[in-house]
Parts: structure tokens; C-alpha cells; sequence
């Protein structure tokens, strides 16, 4: 069985446990580098990224967890996910663990639409997918060999780039399990590449 570890610092965890074992993958809290070396791709959740990076810091896994992209290993991040994993943030000197390459830029959906729910076409996943924002970021710009897989009001607000996906909200907030469907087929992929080297 396919092993998916959910980043358990603070957030949203337990939902992306749900929809994780919904696919059929076991579900793995991440806590240490340990944690890390038993999965197969990471989900990092949304909550605030300012408090996650302090318990990153705190626990010593930034440079475990740049160092698990850097082993092709899937890494999925929603809305503060995403914010930690992107190279560049609006406004901010410094990146988080830096391998997504995008810009993006934190709550910007402005403070009178804290949050909302709103159906999105997710290129090749679903044509109504129930996206939940909760003081969304968006992704301001991407670079080379970024796809983008979805947008809502001109916005980026999920993309793909090799093994390392990023998104704006909460797929793990409504029963549609289409997107963790999606990152358990990565991580199944990226195994079958690894057998076969
Ligand atoms: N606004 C939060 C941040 O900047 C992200 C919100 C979320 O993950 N729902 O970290």
C-alpha cells in the first residue's frame, strides 16, 4: 500500500488523513525526519505558514523536507502547503522550503471574502470541483516547467510542476476526493519509475 505522509505540525491534518485512506493510500503523521524517511510523498495542509515554518525550524526538518523534493519524491501543499513550499513570496525576503517555482503571495483574496466556496475546472481532474478558500494565497506568477491546472477570477490558484503540486484551498474540506485521488496516482507513479530504474 502506497504511503502518504501528512505534514503534523498544525492544520488542517486530520482531513487529509480521511481523504488520503478514502484513496486507498495509508496515512502517515509526520512529525521528524523518521516520519519523513517512511513515506512515499507528503501532503503539507493549510493553516498558517508563519506558525508551520517556526515548527519546521523548531523540529529541524527544513532541510529534510527540501531534501525529500530533491529525491522526486511527490509533495503536495495546500493554501499555507503551498505558501511553504514556493520559491518566492510576495512581499518576504526569504522562501520557506523553496522548490516550488512560484511566486505567491499570501491572504489574497482580501479580507471582506475571508472565505468562500466556489466550483473549479482543475485541468484534467474535474470540471466542478467544490474548492473551499479560508484567507486564500494565489500564485502570482510561475516559472519554467509549471503547469497551471486551475484558476478562479484570473487567479492561479493550483499548479504542477513535475512531482511537486500546490494549491490555493482545501480539497481535504468536502467529501470530493478527485485531487487526493490525483496526488496518490503521482506517488503511485513516481514508485513505478523508481522500481524500474
Ligand atoms: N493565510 C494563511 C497563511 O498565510 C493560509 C490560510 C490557510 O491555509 N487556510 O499561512
Amino acid at each position: 500500500m502506497v504511503k502518504i505522509g501528512v505534514l503534523a505540525l498544525q492544520g488542517a491534518i486530520s482531513e487529509h488523513v480521511l481523504s488520503i485512506e478514502a484513496c486507498g493510500a495509508k496515512a502517515i503523521l509526520v512529525k521528524s525526519k523518521d516520519d519523513l524517511n517512511l513515506v512515499d510523498g507528503l501532503i503539507l495542509p493549510g493553516g498558517e505558514s508563519t506558525t508551520m515554518r517556526k515548527l519546521i525550524d523548531h523540529y529541524d526538518l527544513l532541510v529534510p523536507l527540501q531534501q525529500f523534493a530533491s529525491e522526486e519524491k511527490p509533495m503536495f501543499g495546500t493554501c499555507a502547503g503551498l505558501i511553504l513550499l514556493a520559491k518566492k513570496l510576495v512581499g518576504y525576503d526569504a522562501a520557506h522550503i523553496g522548490v516550488l517555482n512560484a511566486t505567491v503571495e499570501r491572504n489574497s483574496f482580501g479580507r471582506q471574502v475571508d472565505s468562500f466556496e466556489t466550483s473549479l475546472v482543475v485541468k484534467d481532474i474535474a470540471t466542478d470541483f467544490p474548492a473551499v478558500f479560508i484567507r486564500a494565497p494565489h500564485i502570482v506568477e510561475v516559472g519554467p516547467g509549471i503547469e497551471i491546472l486551475a484558476t478562479h477570477e484570473d487567479r492561479i490558484v493550483m499548479a504542477k510542476q513535475g512531482h511537486i503540486l500546490g494549491c490555493s484551498f482545501h480539497p481535504e474540506l468536502t467529501a470530493d476526493h478527485r485531487i487526493a485521488a490525483y496526488f496518490t496516482d503521482m506517488v503511485k507513479e513516481s514508485l513505478a519509475k523508481k522500481a524500474s530504474v
